[in-house]
């Protein structure tokens, strides 16, 4: 989506960019290094707030809406896992083939980009045409994620 797109291409991750403001002989006397620094939170994509969302757990980093949920009826390896459409803040591990219970898919971990948890797993490829819808779709499993934005 183009809030990933933005996302990912943003040059530097704020914790090393920061670095060459940190140099000793560099004493700016303006506090904009300091703002740069604290402007982090804005890597970050947003989803509309009208929208019931999930978000991670750990760092309430905006995950999913509700409105890309697919499935809820997904087994991770801490329980129930949910099956996305699309997400957000998400990074991707390189691809494997794994046996899961559904047969032989090609996988890779997904974690979020804030704060690096490993969240689920994204389908690349799915080797057995009943499983194809699950290409491109993204797990994430519920012990990651909770709800935000008006859920009753
Ligand atoms: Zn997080």
């Amino acid at each position: 989506t183009a809030f990933t797109c933005v996302f990912r291409c943003f040059p530097c991750d704020p914790s090393c960019g920061s670095a060459s403001w940190a140099t000793p002989e560099f004493t700016p006397r303006s506090t904009a290094p300091m703002v740069k620094m604290t402007r982090s939170k804005t890597f970050q994509a947003y989803l509309p707030s009208c929208h019931r969302t999930y978000s991670c757990i750990h760092c309430r980093a905006h995950l999913a809406n509700h409105d890309e949920l697919i499935s809820k009826s997904f087994q991770g390896s801490q329980g129930r896992a949910y099956l996305f459409n699309s997400v957000v803040n998400v990074g991707c591990g390189p691809a494997e083939e794994r046996v899961l219970l559904t047969g032989l898919h090609a996988v890779a971990d997904i974690y979020c980009e804030n704060c690096k948890t490993t969240l689920g797993w994204k389908y690349e490829h799915a080797f057995e045409s009943s499983q194809k819808y699950k290409e491109g779709k993204y797990i994430i499993e519920l012990a990651h994620m909770i709800k935000d934005n008006g859920w009753d």
